[in-house]
């Protein structure tokens, strides 16, 4: 492997970013201390964000802790913890096989400290783990030789090198302010704790880690991500990730990623989700907080047809795109599928009508279509397609009769369908009514309403998501409420096809 090829983040607390990127806070445990388990991870967990832990693998399961004398006493996870903590989210990371102290060691015993660690982590609890922490901090085997280069070799793409210690008597006030102070440099905080109720470094009180992490979420412009997502996040720019951009940032200069727009190595075995149709599935509904954070466990393809996580808005047709049916339903879907891994493909396009979407070769016809298709193929080599959610029709209601909409939607949706399945197979497809406040200039649902609900005879495994009582927000877009409601119609008419 080239050097160049591979990401190390050697961290350096100080280094500027540009000014109007978000600043990212990373929150790391170390040790894998049982309380870390019990107690700080349901904050995370209720909170929404993800912690990375360093787990030490000689220790996990030991009920008496370290022999040290600040770590006497105070039990480790075990490792059905560190599966349930690596299923929802967390990171579980490296801090060596046996907390050893490297600097007293040689090159070959640290390289198989590392190596005996990565390999348990593997076959106790399925991880790669990529992220580490070097025991003691230690930066120097005793024969001089580099530990976050052997780190490298066994397989660690992020290496830790400087943190801010949480605990102790910290507060949720002196956590925000050091947060605060970020957000206008754009820095990276990596906080590090240890004990939480008992041990070294132990919180004088553990509500104020919750009371932290309940207005962190709630920040804008802060991301908080995993060790191993910074890294990444920090380490490359927008589609080209090149080692120029990380000696940038090993110099103190600035990179210009936006990190919630950096591609990631999304996961290979992703459920994924196509969404077409025109604006109301592009969504235009104003996010909320909720929305703007990043989603855990989903991905977004964006226009590029790279992988980044997911978070509103999930399609870029417009500049005014913002939430539509798929964000709520993403929610929905990752919260009766724990340990799952979503990934939306959003092809949508505001105003567009069917005849885009008709299979077609050149032109007009089948425009949006043949993006659509080329976004799955792209799109299927992380996982299986589980659905298609489709909504459109205020286009077409507008120009053509009721008379013409029978006559040529059902078949056109169902050619539509077929190209679509003959590359995804026979996933459910969910259409949506349009809104049903569209009467300006005649009564456009009562017009193509009925036509859509005939798209259940035309097309088998297909279900209609109705928009009775749902409001809008201008004179053609469903509100936030709207959305939120549509996304659960969507939601229990998939349920029902999928349970087929
Ligand atoms: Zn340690």
């Amino acid at each position: 492997m080239k050097t160049t090829n591979i990401l190390i983040a050697f961290l350096f607390l100080a280094a500027p970013m540009a000014a109007r990127t978000e600043c990212i806070v990373t929150y790391t445990f170390d040790d894998g201390l049982e309380d870390q388990y019990t107690l700080a991870y349901p904050m995370f967990r209720e909170a929404g964000v993800p912690a990375t832990f360093f787990i030490v693998g000689s220790k996990i399961g030991d009920p008496k802790g370290f022999r040290s004398k600040v770590e006497r006493d105070t039990p480790l996870m075990t490792w059905e913890q560190v599966r349930d903590m690596a299923a929802n989210g967390m990171e579980i990371a490296s801090h060596g096989w046996a907390h050893a102290k490297y600097a007293k060691m040689d090159r070959a015993a640290i390289l198989d400290d590392i190596r005996r660690n990565q390999s348990v982590l593997k076959d106790s609890a399925g991880i790669d783990c990529v992220s580490f922490a070097s025991p003691f901090s230690a930066k120097k085997g005793a024969d001089g030789s580099d530990v976050a280069s052997l780190a490298k070799e066994c397989g660690i793409l992020a290496v830790r090198a400087s943190v801010k210690s949480a605990g102790g008597s910290m507060t949720a006030e002196k956590l925000n302010a050091i947060v605060e102070a970020a957000k206008n440099t754009g820095d990276w905080i990596v906080f590090m704790t240890h004990g939480i109720a008992r041990g070294y470094d132990a919180w004088e009180n553990p509500e104020e880690l919750r009371r932290h992490l309940n207005w962190v979420k709630n920040q804008k412009d802060v991301r908080v991500l995993t060790f191993a997502d910074a890294a990444k996040a920090r380490t490359e720019s927008r589609g080209s990730s090149t080692a120029d951009d990380i000696a940038r940032y090993e110099r103190g200069g600035q990179l210009s990623a936006d990190p919630s727009e950096v591609p990631v190595d999304a996961p290979k075995d992703m459920k994924l989700i196509l969404c077409i149709g025109q604006s109301n599935m592009a969504g235009r509904a104003k996010p909320t907080d909720e929305d703007r954070a990043v989603v855990m466990n989903a991905y977004k393809l964006n226009r590029d047809n790279k992988w980044v996580v997911a978070k509103a808005p999930y399609h870029f047709d417009k500049k005014v795109a913002a939430v539509g049916p798929v964000d709520d339903f993403v929610r929905l879907y990752l919260k009766d599928h724990p340990g799952e891994t979503v990934g939306v493909v959003p092809c949508a396009v505001g105003g567009s009508p069917l005849v885009s979407w008709t299979p077609g070769e050149k032109g007009r016809r089948g425009a949006n279509l043949r993006v659509a298709l080329e976004r799955v193929k792209a799109a299927k080599a992380n996982g299986k397609f589980i659905a298609v959610l489709w909504h459109q029709g205020e286009t077409d209601a507008a120009k053509a009769t009721s008379e013409q909409l029978a006559e040529y939607y059902p078949r056109d949706f169902k050619a539509m369908i077929e190209a679509v399945r003959r590359e995804i197979g026979d996933v459910p497809v969910i259409a949506g009514e349009i809104g049903r406040w569209m009467r300006k200039d005649g009564d456009h649902a009562a017009k193509i309403n009925p036509v859509i609900n005939s798209l259940t005879n035309a097309v088998p495994n297909c279900a209609i998501a109705s928009s009775e009582g749902l409001k809008n927000q201008d004179a053609h877009h469903f509100d936030r409420e709207g959305q939120r409601v549509l996304a659960a119609r969507y939601y229990e008419e998939f349920k029902k096809c999928a349970a087929h």
